[in-house]
């Protein structure tokens, strides 16, 4: 399993939101309707005009006030949830590109059930477009086919957003993960044996958001979906589950 992956070092990010407004420009998909939530996080929620999100904390860390900023985008994972949810509706709506790893949706998503789908991902990242196809990041597949970095990482002025060959990515996370971890012992990368987008943060992944980490049980309760014992964890199933 080579492929590609992409490093996101949130040590780094200072939320100018390029990454966000990069990815919109590139698959030409237009604003969104919203209002003033007291947040700068905008729009509040991933939608199917907006694959990448830099979702915006505020916490409480060691008593002071810590801001914490998380690109929220598809971690094409290197056994998909998603894509058994969807072939169980229509094949040939997910390609799994050999050469990056990537996950690919197309039209004929609009087949699939797409609570079913939303509900596997554990990263609650698919969303449905007006008509019903399903959409999500694309790696940008198009350009890495082409030799050109993914919009949102060529745009990212401060190296928070990293894209290479996976076994590269994987040790520039890692140095980089024994260095922040000299002033905030709590560092982690997130789910990395199990995903091409990979996060380092400085604190507990849900002090970032709700769906940054997947947890062990979600990956039990995928299993017992495929063998049919149960539907594919969804979020109402996720809420009686700790993670
Ligand atoms: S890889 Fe492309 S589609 Fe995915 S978040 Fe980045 S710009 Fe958007
Ligand atoms: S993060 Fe979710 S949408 Fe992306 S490949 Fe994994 S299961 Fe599918």
């Amino acid at each position: 399993m080579a492929g590609k992956s992409f490093f996101i070092d949130t040590t780094r990010c200072t939320a100018c939101r390029g990454c966000q407004i990069a990815c919109k420009n590139w698959n030409q998909n237009g604003a969104s309707m919203t209002k003033n939530t007291g947040s700068h996080q905008n729009p509040p929620d991933l939608d199917a005009n907006t694959y990448k999100l830099v979702r915006f904390s505020e916490v409480e860390k060691d008593g002071k006030l810590a801001w914490y900023f998380f690109a929220d985008q598809c971690r094409h994972c290197i056994d998909p949830p998603c894509k058994d949810a969807i072939e169980g509706y229509v094949s040939d709506a997910v390609i799994h590109d050999e050469k990056t790893g990537a996950v690919v949706y197309n039209e004929k998503t609009k087949e699939a059930n797409f609570d079913e789908v939303k509900g596997a991902c554990p990263y609650d990242i698919p969303r449905q477009a007006e008509g019903g196809a399903i959409v999500k990041c694309t790696m940008c597949l198009d350009r890495v086919s082409a030799g050109l970095l993914p919009a949102c990482v060529k745009v990212c002025p401060t190296g928070t957003m990293n894209f290479g060959e996976r076994d590269e990515m994987l040790a520039m996370a890692n140095k980089r993960l024994e260095e922040v971890k000299k002033k905030f012992p709590d560092a982690q990368l997130i789910n990395p044996d199990e995903i091409r987008v990979i996060y380092l943060v400085v604190d507990d992944p849900r002090a970032y958001h709700e769906f940054a980490i997947a947890s062990a049980s979600q990956g039990i309760n995928r299993k017992l979906a495929m063998r049919g014992m149960v539907k594919p964890a969804g979020r109402a199933l996720r809420a009686f589950i700790p993670g």
